[in-house]
């Protein structure tokens, strides 16, 4: 069993496994003593684990004889025993680091390891899956071995009650879908009592499927939406402004960043269409935004490939699933914009309540840990976002399949007619084929020439996930020809029919290099499960999408020494070294538009913590009154700075203003302020003495559970309208961003510059506003004695 051992020397990961397997042998060396346990007793050391944990022992002391009884349970549940190799993924889980095991592993019966051992610290633990199913399933079958060991599990659903989720957060382990604990995270955020949030305070995480969580889907932030009005009309007439525009015209178009900007001549072109002088005019805010999108709508989103059209609406397509993402929508008015150049009824836009990218609600585990087949090649991104560290965890049985090299064709017709060639010799065989896809636009192709040569296959396009399941599960039977997007039913294992071993066992075949190699790997992992045969060949052609987007000038010049066989394949040695760094390019492109726009969030960021914060004491705290005196003491304080800089004459001081708003947040109405001032404290000497009368009046409503309220809800909803207002604001804001990159400073740093202006300001009239509204309060108070 420790053979493999003999050849681990040197290189510091082989140093860590062989640490590992010290622990191994030491869980290996407690099993005749466990084994012997009745239920009860092996129940029993539940409580005898947490006691240890109380008395000052940690998880690393107690993790051998946990994990042991955890083995031994679920040999008796389900009759699995862990390989020794998922008893290392269960310790780098523990750590909080990512444990690389390729399909098929049993990464499922890995996690119920230290998803069991951190629970025992009582705070609760989140298993995250991809989907649903997923969830269910295990929290079925692993959530079994909990309980048989006495702790409680819970699976957290959308469309459950927020009392059905607070029992599934309150067990100790709890499963669910990443972006639905992201989402009440969120709406926890927006609760008007503590008693209706459904979450505790973030422990510990292990995430299923980690590089498909943290950066495949990581590019579509969570966001909780109200209704607005939209005006459709305008829709209709801009996408039909925009139809008309021609590339490099009218706009341009960056293929490798995806991005799009109006050209002068554009701009002309709509100061026309509608009649106006300057579109960059403040009153045509709202112009601009809709005439941005429709171009984006236009230029950036394919049908068939970004979206489908079904039943009169856009859904949109998970570009690493081909599945139709539902529910999910673009926001800003984008969604609205893509609804109304395919001539379709135009929604309610939604309007951002709350935010959050994937990223940051992760971030906020203090330890979080993943699993997945493919996590090597990101293993940068990780580390500098995640602080997370990835471990390759050896194979329980040496690995049996065969990766050819690519053929790169000239064309991407030679090359359908290469796979439809490749698929009926294998398909002769009785060999099972299981050919991966891009997008579901790449799929119809496939399937068209498997059509012509009379082929029967199954299409995985727009299948439910039980049905993609179903047939991805029978993939590896006799005779079966299989085509679908690359991670069609993914954590589902492809069993090999009977004979089809002999024959070789599943043939994966890819259509074209994805943006990056993890996902590449990932197709390569659906043959070959626990050491199983298996082959995989990559068919790609120098017009795929990601060569066209990413090396179009370099392709001109290799076609001049290009030499090829009659087929069309390209015979050219240095041919694979130029696929590999084209690919490369496509990886660094895609990390740093997630880079960028993790750093735009993280200025957000920063001020949702404030926010929240805030928010949090308010609802938390049984006396507000001296937030509302801090409150009322920095508005003033801003509010004199605001209208009488120190810096400026003055003359020039806005005391009109001064008194006016000053006045407002007295209860007892106007406060006169001399207009020849000569020196400051002329002012704030009446003012400070004005607010200096008043705050104590407060005190008065102290212990008070009706005024409490009350003045609970009013924080609540002044909170909410400006954050609001500022998120908006700050959307508006990062949409210029691009578009202003033809001054000198770099965007990002005016970003983050008038970002910050924003929220001082928006903090200022936040105060302000509590200022008043504590004023209009005792005004009433006062009236009613
Ligand atoms: P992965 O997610 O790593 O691809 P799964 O968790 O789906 O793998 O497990 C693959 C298969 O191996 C499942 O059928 C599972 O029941 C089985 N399996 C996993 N671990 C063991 C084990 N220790 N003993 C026996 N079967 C196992």
């Amino acid at each position: 069993m420790l053979s493999g051992l003999k050849k681990l020397i040197g290189d510091k990961q082989d140093r860590k496994i062989k640490q590992y397997y010290k622990q191994v042998e030491k869980i290996n060396s407690l099993e005749a003593e466990i084994e012997k346990l009745s239920n009860q007793e092996l129940r029993d050391k539940t409580n005898y684990f947490k006691e240890q944990l109380a008395n000052g022992k940690t998880i690393v002391d107690i993790l051998p004889e946990a994990f042991a009884v955890v083995r031994e349970a679920s040999k008796r549940i389900t009759g699995m025993r862990h390989f020794d190799v998922q008893l290392i993924g269960g310790m780098v889980l523990t750590e909080g680091s990512i444990a690389e095991m390729p399909t098929g592993e049993g990464k499922t019966l890995v996690a119920s390891l230290p998803s069991y051992l951190r629970a025992l610290e009582g705070k609760g633990v989140h298993v995250i899956t991809v989907n649903e199913y997923l969830a269910r399933r295990d929290r079925e079958l692993i959530g079994q071995i909990h309980e048989f060991l006495g702790l409680t599990v819970g699976l957290n659903l959308p469309m459950m009650q927020p009392e059905q989720k607070k029992l599934s957060y309150e067990a100790d382990i709890t499963y669910g879908v990443g972006t639905e604990f992201g989402f009440d995270n969120l709406r926890d955020n927006m609760v008007y009592e503590t008693k209706q949030r459904v979450q505790r305070p973030y422990h510990y995480a292990i995430i299923d499927e980690v590089d498909s969580v943290l950066i495949d889907e990581a590019k579509t932030p969570l966001i909780i939406a109200g209704k607005t009005g939209v005006s459709s009309e305008l829709s209709y007439l801009c996408a039909r402004v925009v139809k008309t525009f021609k590339e490099d015209e009218d706009f341009l178009f960056d293929l490798e960043t995806k991005t799009t900007n109006l050209t002068d001549e554009g701009i002309v072109k709509i100061e026309r269409g509608f009649d106006i002088d300057n579109l960059y005019d403040l009153e045509h805010q709202t112009l601009y935004h809709y005439v941005i999108q429709a171009l984006r709508a236009r230029v950036m989103f394919e049908r068939d490939v970004d979206y489908i059209v079904k039943d009169g609406k856009i859904l949109l397509i998970d570009m690493f699933t081909g599945r139709p993402m539902e529910g999910r929508t673009l926001s800003n008015g984008l969604h609205q914009a893509i609804e109304a150049k395919e001539g379709l009824h135009v929604t309610e836009e939604n309007k951002t309540q709350a935010a959050i990218t994937i990223q940051n609600y992760f971030r906020l585990y203090p330890v979080l840990s993943g699993m997945t087949g493919t996590a090597k090649t990101e293993e940068k991104e990780f580390q500098e976002i995640y602080g997370m560290q990835v471990v390759q965890i050896p194979t329980n049985k040496p690995r049996a399949r065969v990766d050819s090299p690519d053929r790169v064709y000239d064309t991407a017709e030679h090359k359908y007619s290469a796979v439809a060639k490749r698929v009926k010799e294998l398909h002769a065989e009785g060999r099972p084929v299981l050919i991966g896809t891009t997008s579901i636009l790449q799929s119809e192709k496939v399937a068209a020439v498997l059509r012509a040569e009379e082929l029967s296959f199954e299409l995985l396009n727009a299948k439910t996930i039980e049905q993609e399941i179903q047939l991805i599960s029978l993939a590896g039977q006799k005779g079966r020809i299989t085509v679908a997007t690359n991670m069609a039913g993914r954590g589902t294992d492809i069993m090999l029919g009977e004979g089809v071993a002999e024959l070789g066992g599943l043939y994966v075949i890819g259509t074209e290099r994805h943006e990056s190699r993890r996902i590449d790997n990932q197709l390569k992992g659906r043959s070959g499960r626990q050491g199983d045969p298996g082959t995989t060949e990559f068919f790609i052609s120098i017009e795929d999408d990601m060569i066209k987007r990413f090396a179009s000038d370099d392709v001109e010049k290799f076609k001049k020494s290009m030499k090829t066989d009659d087929t069309g394949k390209i015979l050219n040695k240095n041919i694979h070294e130029f696929v590999d760094r084209v690919q490369r390019i496509c990886e660094g492109a895609n990390f740093s538009i997630r880079e960028y726009n993790l750093k735009l969030d993280d200025v957000l960021n920063v001020q949702r913590n404030t926010v929240y914060e805030l928010r949090n004491k308010v609802l938390e705290s049984d006396d507000l009154i001296p937030l509302l005196k801090s409150s009322i003491e920095s508005y003033v304080k801003e509010e004199i700075h605001h209208c009488c800089p120190e810096d400026v004459d003055t003359s020039k001081w806005k005391i009109d203003r001064l008194q006016k708003n000053i006045s407002e947040i007295l209860p007892s109405g106007k406060i006169e302020l001399r207009k020849d001032v000569l020196d400051k404290s002329e002012l704030t000497d009446p003012i400070y003495e004005a607010v200096n009368a008043y705050l104590p009046l407060l005190d008065e409503y102290q212990d008070k559970p009706e005024i409490g309220e009350a003045i609970q809800r009013f924080l609540l909803s002044v909170v909410d309208y400006h954050w609001l207002r500022h998120i908006d604001a700050m959307d508006r804001l990062k949409e210029g961003v691009g578009l202003r990159s033809y001054s000198q400073e770099d965007p990002m740093r005016q970003y983050a510059r008038e970002a910050l202006e924003l929220f001082t300001q928006m903090y200022f009239v936040l105060e302000m506003d509590i200022s008043k509204q504590t004023a209009s309060l005792v005004q009433a108070l006062e009236n009613r004695k």
